[in-house]
């Protein structure tokens, strides 16, 4: 491990992970990476606190509403198709 690192590249490193990691869509390598960056830096951590807290709220809004399954399932059906069409294109 370098003793120095520069911090500001390793937080934009970290930016798009921090997303992925509230949605818990975070590899387990890429998980524990990403908690270490979290250990050393308060900014990040202060960053995927806010965005933890924002899907709480969704879900409990959520919860509140009983969305039927089969919704919930033609959602992620709609995002799923929605990101293969931007791989592809
Ligand atoms: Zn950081």
């Amino acid at each position: 491990m370098k003793p120095t690192a520069d911090l500001s590249t390793t937080c934009k490193l970290v930016q798009p992970s921090a997303e992925l990691y509230a949605d818990g869509q975070l590899g387990l390598v890429e998980s524990l990476a990403l908690r270490q960056h979290l250990d050393g830096c308060p900014a990040c951590r202060k960053q995927i606190e806010c965005e933890l807290r924002i899907r709480q709220v969704v879900r409990r809004s959520v919860k509140s509403l009983t969305v039927p399954s089969s919704l919930v399932m033609s959602v992620y059906a709609i995002i799923r198709a929605a990101g293969v069409n931007r791989i592809s294109n």
